[in-house]
């Protein structure tokens, strides 16, 4: 049976708990141990999908088709495992299908309560879907005293009890803050915190304090009496220059080495830091640097495009490279203005997107980037925009639009339903917004001889999706007559998936995200390609 390490958090939220999960768990693989990673979050949507990325940020896309917090896309950067549906579990989730099972009886007359029925649904699905694995990590979002994360803190504490406490480990991360008007370093708030989560029961075995500056042994003394954790696993985490510094710091610190303690299990070997100090100091010392616009709506919040931030650091990283992303308000970009905006950029890049506004913007910096020729990158909106764009402008279809956003005109991309009924499936309704898109892992097949193909250096491709509307593939002939041509197509031939300028140096848009499946220690070839084309740009 798998062990359990448990990881919630205190004083204040956003301190980096998916990244220290993320971070122990390559360690703990790094020891030769098979590690899975789950997140817990206590609100009622039934998964992020429906938020909006300004409210919660990016929502990252599995394989098997699930919307997920970002922090599974932390999860999968820095372990290699791909993530799956059952990974990730909210409030919501567990709520319906408790209140599913209660309308069918299912229940046999009992009251239904949070406990043992909410808290029962929690534990089946902490274990559910595990097999060969060492350890599961289990992050619970939130921090310890949200009204809202009481039902999973409760059901962990059970859960321990239930498997044994020697298979089940409490990681509790707090904040240590510095005051620096007195210059001191206060454990009060982590000492709090841990008291409230002893108040429901759990003592955390493992305090991680994340820190401004380092934590002098007085003060982790301090923390180990008052919150009755063994001195050696009070762990700092200092903040970090990168966040690929996160697992070199955590093993000098020594976590793994206490997590494996903890279980009394012995580590196969010993971890391997040479990939992570390898990219920490192009990341760090690089002084060459190409700027890339990313032209989207939600840009004033970094968490809305993580993952596509990321896949572009590391396609700088394989470069030997700093990516200097400029950020720009696709609704605020005026037409007068792209010029001007996009005088120092080596790369445009349009992001997914849903909705009408700011859409004129980004056809416009799409229209400068291909006469200009400067290299454009288009991700799913972002290739249907290219496609309207080339339609407009080169098909002299004036009308070319979306029926995402235009009731009248000419719908080159729309649902397929609306263009017939057979041979495809149809899909996509608009009356319920919640999973009706095209999600998860399709294969495609890349066309001989094309740009894309010589990046992927394979006939077919797997990436992951997430739109409701498509590109008409009966114009195909008509834009491949101009040049653009639809160089990855679904295996029915029936959807383009990507398409390619030919007279231009890299022109590329495609209807997925390949964004999700970049890794810092494995650069995504399209971003690592897009990257060196922004380099030999000027
Ligand atoms: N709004 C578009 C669609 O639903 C694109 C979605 C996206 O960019 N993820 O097809």
């Amino acid at each position: 049976m798998a062990r359990y390490i448990f990881v919630t958090g205190g004083v204040v939220s956003s301190l980096g708990k998916g990244l220290s999960s993320a971070s122990l768990a390559y360690l703990i693989q790094s020891r030769g141990y098979k590690v899975r990673l789950r997140k817990l979050d206590p609100y009622l949507n039934v998964d992020p999908g429906t938020m909006s990325p300004f409210q919660h940020g990016e929502v990252f896309v599995t394989d098997d088709g699930a919307e997920t917090d970002l922090d599974l896309g932390h999860y999968e950067r820095f372990s290699g495992v791909t993530a799956k549906k059952t990974d990730n579990i909210t409030t919501g989730k567990i709520y319906s299908d408790v209140l599913k099972k209660e309308r069918k009886g299912k229940y046999l007359g009992k009251t239904v309560q949070v406990i043992p029925h909410i808290t029962d649904r929690i534990k089946e699905f902490i274990k559910h879907d595990t097999s060969k694995e060492d350890f599961v990590i289990c992050e619970i979002g939130g921090i310890v005293g949200d009204i809202e994360s009481l039902p999973f803190v409760e059901a962990i504490r059970q859960f321990s009890n239930d498997i044994g406490k020697k298979n089940a480990l409490f990681i509790h991360l707090t904040l240590v803050p510095y005051l620096k008007a007195s210059d001191e370093i206060k454990t009060k708030p982590t000492q709090h915190s841990v008291k409230e989560l002893r108040s429901i029961g759990i003592q955390p075995d493992i305090i991680i304090c994340r820190s401004e500056r380092s934590i002098p042994l007085e003060h982790r003394k301090k923390i180990s009496l008052f919150c009755n954790v063994d001195i050696k696993n009070v762990i700092e985490t200092v903040d970090v220059k990168t966040i690929y510094e996160a697992p070199i710091s955590f093993a000098k610190e020594k976590l793994d080495v206490q997590v494996l303690n903890y279980f009394k299990i012995k580590s196969k070997k010993s971890n391997n830091l040479t990939p992570w100090k390898k990219i920490t100091k192009i990341t760090l010392n690089t002084k060459r640097h190409v700027n890339i616009a990313i032209i989207g709506k939600y840009v004033e919040l970094k968490d809305a495009y993580k993952s596509l931030d990321e896949a572009l650091t590391h396609g700088g990283i394989s470069n030997n490279l700093k990516v200097n992303l400029v950020r720009i308000d696709s609704e605020k970009l005026k037409v007068s203005e792209i010029k001007n905006k996009l005088k120092n950029v080596s790369g445009i890049l349009i992001p997914g997107g849903f909705g009408k506004r700011g859409t004129e913007g980004k056809i416009e910096a799409i229209r400068y980037s291909r006469i200009n020729k400067i290299p454009f990158l288009g991700i799913c909106y972002g290739m249907q925009m290219a496609i309207i764009e080339f339609a407009r402008n080169q098909l002299k279809i004036k009308k070319a639009t979306s029926s995402e956003f235009d009731k009248v005109g000419i719908h080159i991309i729309g649902l397929m339903h609306e263009w017939e009924k057979s041979g495809r499936k149809v899909k996509g309704t608009d009356k319920d917004l919640g999973g009706t898109m095209r999600l998860g892992s399709y294969d495609a097949i890349l066309k001989d001889k094309s740009k894309i193909r010589d990046i992927y250096k394979s006939r077919l491709i797997k990436e992951r999706h997430r739109h409701r509307y498509e590109v008409d593939i009966s114009y195909k002939e008509k834009f491949e007559k101009k040049g653009l041509i639809f160089s990855g197509l679904s295996p029915d031939h029936k959807l383009p998936e990507i398409i390619e300028l030919k007279n231009h140096p890299w022109f590329i848009g495609v209807q997925f995200h390949p964004e999700f499946k970049s890794r810092p220690l494995n650069p995504h070839p399209l971003f690592s390609s897009f990257i060196r084309a922004a380099k030999n740009h000027r």
